[in-house]
């Protein structure tokens, strides 16, 4: 099966009614994206930037990052996405140069776009990388990360554009956030509406901690998290609700998206993009492939009414995975 999968791993991923998912990949720099390619992947939905912050003695200079995410870019095919993530740390990622400061609870304290907007020194030169880079060839995206508040976009919206502006920047550049704080799925119809807001992208690492409040770390509680809880299905299906009625996607490139017996649920309850691991990406095509958009939907709707994770599973069963 496996062998099939892989033969099949350079065609996009069609239900068998027509409807296309973009199977795209989560890479942290230019040998993933490399690698990625080779894989299938049909260009980048989660470059996680802070891998070429992280393991260093001092920040990378704002000339270094263009040179990143310009490599990043021409190592996809011409007109593939290639979405960037800003800088996503403080909670379990700290960085040595940039002391944040203690905190009681680093999960609910800075973490994600909430350090680029208590320190402008981080986002500012970030942002300038990319505007600087945003001509290599490839569709370029940029989403923050653990924005909980209408507020939080505003005002990260409102420094790139600060920063477009002063380099004269006339290109376009699709701006969207990562969905990681219920607040974003309760509030969605709100944040679809927000001009220049292009797309969701669900971490649904972080969005199942928070709303199910467990940790994944906490050995604990970490057999009981699972995205495919009915409340995390909730967040997402009407998260895409929202966005298609404003003509706007939205992705998921937590892990779910690499889970093969979620995937036929993510695809009804409308999901556009699954950004995935790169070795899944073959087989997780091929899942597409196995079902017909109206199956995928009535799996959703019997997930979304489903009343624990062990009936959703239950739903697409192991040995069909
Ligand atoms: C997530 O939270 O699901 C996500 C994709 O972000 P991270 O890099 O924190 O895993
Ligand atoms: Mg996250």
């Amino acid at each position: 099966r496996k062998a099939a999968e892989y033969a099949k791993k350079d065609e996009p991923a069609v239900t068998s009614d027509g409807r296309r998912v973009q199977v795209v990949a989560n890479i942290g720099g230019v040998d993933d994206a490399k690698e990625s390619q080779t894989k299938g992947a049909e260009g980048v939905g989660l470059l996680r930037s802070e891998f070429i912050f992280l393991g260093r003695a001092d920040a990378p200079s704002e000339d270094e990052q263009v040179a990143i995410y310009a490599d990043c870019a021409r190592a996809l095919a011409p007109g593939q996405p290639l979405v960037i993530r800003t800088l996503d740390v403080g909670g379990d990622k700290p960085l040595a140069y940039l002391p944040l400061g203690e905190e009681d609870n680093p999960f609910l304290g800075l973490r994600g776009v909430r350090v680029g907007l208590d320190r402008p020194d981080t986002l500012r030169p970030q942002i300038r990388a990319i505007l600087r880079a945003a001509d290599e060839g490839a569709k370029l995206h940029v989403m923050f990360p653990m924005v909980a508040t209408i507020s939080d976009w505003r005002r990260a919206k409102a420094m790139w554009d600060e920063e477009a502006e002063d380099l004269g920047y006339r290109g376009k550049v699709s701006l969207g956030i990562m969905m990681e704080v219920p607040s974003v799925g309760v509030m969605a119809k709100q944040f679809a509406a927000e001009e220049g807001l292009d797309f969701f992208s669900v971490g649904s690492n972080d969005l199942t901690s928070y709303t199910l409040a467990m940790d994944r770390g906490n050995a604990k509680v970490a057999a009981q998290v699972d995205a495919c809880d009915p409340s995390i299905l909730a967040l997402i299906g009407q998260a895409a609700e929202a966005l298609h009625e404003k003509g706007k996607w939205i992705g998921v490139c937590g892990g779910v998206a690499s889970d093969p017996q979620a995937v036929p649920i993510l695809v009804g309850l409308g999901v556009d993009e699954l950004s995935c691991s790169i070795p899944a990406i073959p087989s997780i095509k091929a899942k597409v492939r196995a079902y017909s958009y109206r199956e995928c939907k009535s799996l959703a709707d019997a997930a979304l009414t489903s009343a624990t994770p062990e009936e959703v599973r239950a739903l697409v069963p192991l040995d069909e995975v």
